[in-house]
């Protein structure tokens, strides 16, 4: 008997013998004296979630279900949208609006009929995260948001299950592997969420296409090692790529003793951590509290002449690919330079991308003294949506 995996985690089973059609499908990795028959057993044997069938899961979904990975689980709620397809490799084209798990299970089974694959259509939330990941030898986190991030770590550490970490934004990428028996967790390395609004997301900050391919590729090489045992492992190192210099460098990161997942242990129970973290749609909930106008009430006061300001508070780039008539561009960082040129007599709306961004600058501007401001609920994004479709989406 073999065991399907030994290597932190407490799951052992044996591992299936290869039908004949296996053994040549996987022939290049038969020749590998450190994969052979035996290993490529125990990726047969394997049970692998991948959270989030985006940017990072799709490259490693299809190189975890290529190499052989008995049963692929996958975790996500989305619809397939047409930005995704710059990067979200597991859907076409002819998928948009259709549910993300069923375009990848049509492409994971063309990639090989061999492998199971449990799809659970709905978003991993503290009620649900220990009986989904429980299920599972070793967990990959393909999220794109700091609550699931601290889900996915918290439910990995209370169950023992290795988490394969990988994060991107724009050309920076990240990734290592938490929750190991003898290394840190996420929460070791990054104790707490950051402030909300302050990260923006890759639907704000935008994302270089290519970067999940690479860190989601290594989230898959570090699955495979730890099912097959060899190599060493990115345990206690957090490997930070920079698509734009080429670099790669590995940071040592330790485990915290006043860590409360995996040091102290304080942690024994799964909250939502969506307080302290991105909504969906961009919008920060903790910035929720900021004044906000609707995009069609905007269009609607001012042209029927109300005096409105409107400051666009993205970056010149942005603004470049479109922009709401008669406003003004101050980049958010510009802002507190700004102020003293805004008229302090005529309300104000701010826009920026999805609505982060100009929350922070409305909050800035309530400090500076200023009395009428708002933000443009979900930002230019949803101006192009309801209001006026020439202002082009990115
Ligand atoms: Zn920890």
């Amino acid at each position: 008997m073999i065991d399907a995996i030994d290597t932190g985690t407490r799951v052992t089973r044996s591992a299936p013998p290869l039908e004949r059609e296996e053994l040549l499908r996987y022939g290049r990795h038969l020749l590998l004296p450190e994969v052979g028959i035996n290993g490529q057993r125990r990726l047969k044997a394997a049970r692998v979630l991948i959270i989030g069938a985006g940017g990072l899961g799709s490259p490693a979904a299809l190189y975890l279900v290529s190499a052989g990975v008995g049963t692929l689980g996958l975790v996500d709620f989305d619809q397939v949208e047409l930005t995704n397809l710059q990067r979200q490799l597991l859907h076409g084209t002819r998928d948009v609006g259709r549910p993300k798990l069923d375009s990848a299970r049509d492409r994971l089974f063309d990639a090989n009929p061999n492998v199971k694959l449990e799809l659970h259509p709905t978003r991993l939330t503290a009620a649900n995260a220990l009986t989904i990941i429980d299920q599972y030898d070793l967990v990959l986190d393909g999220t794109d948001n700091f609550a699931t991030r601290y889900l996915v770590n918290d439910a990995c550490v209370l169950l023992g299950k290795p988490n394969v970490y990988g994060s991107i934004f724009r050309f920076d990428g990240q990734a290592s592997v938490f929750a190991t028996t003898d290394g840190p967790c996420y929460r070791c390395v990054y104790p707490e969420p950051p402030p909300p609004g302050l990260v923006p997301s890759c639907a704000e900050g935008g994302v270089l296409g290519v970067l999940p391919g690479l860190v989601g590729t290594i989230q898959a090489t570090e699955a495979l090692k730890l099912i097959l045992g060899i190599g060493t492992p990115l345990v206690g190192r957090l490997l930070l790529v920079n698509a734009l210099d080429a670099q790669f460098r590995g940071v040592t990161v330790r485990r915290d003793p006043r860590c409360p997942a995996c040091g102290t242990r304080e942690l024994t129970a799964l909250v939502d951590y969506d307080q302290f973290c991105s909504a969906p749609g961009g919008a920060a909930t903790g910035l929720d509290a900021v004044p906000q106008i609707e995009p069609r009430d905007l269009a609607i006061r001012r042209s029927s002449g109300e005096a409105i300001q409107l400051i666009d508070v993205r970056e010149p780039h942005e603004w470049e690919i479109g922009r709401i008539d008669g406003a003004r561009l101050i980049p958010l960082h510009r802002l507190e330079a700004a102020i003293p040129s805004i008229d302090r007599t005529v309300p104000i709306a701010v826009y920026c991308k999805a609505g982060t961004r100009s929350a922070l600058a409305v909050q800035d501007l309530v400090a500076a003294g200023f009395r009428q401001v708002w933000s443009v609920s979900g930002g230019i994004l949803r101006w192009s949506r309801e209001v006026d479709g020439t202002v082009p989406e990115y």
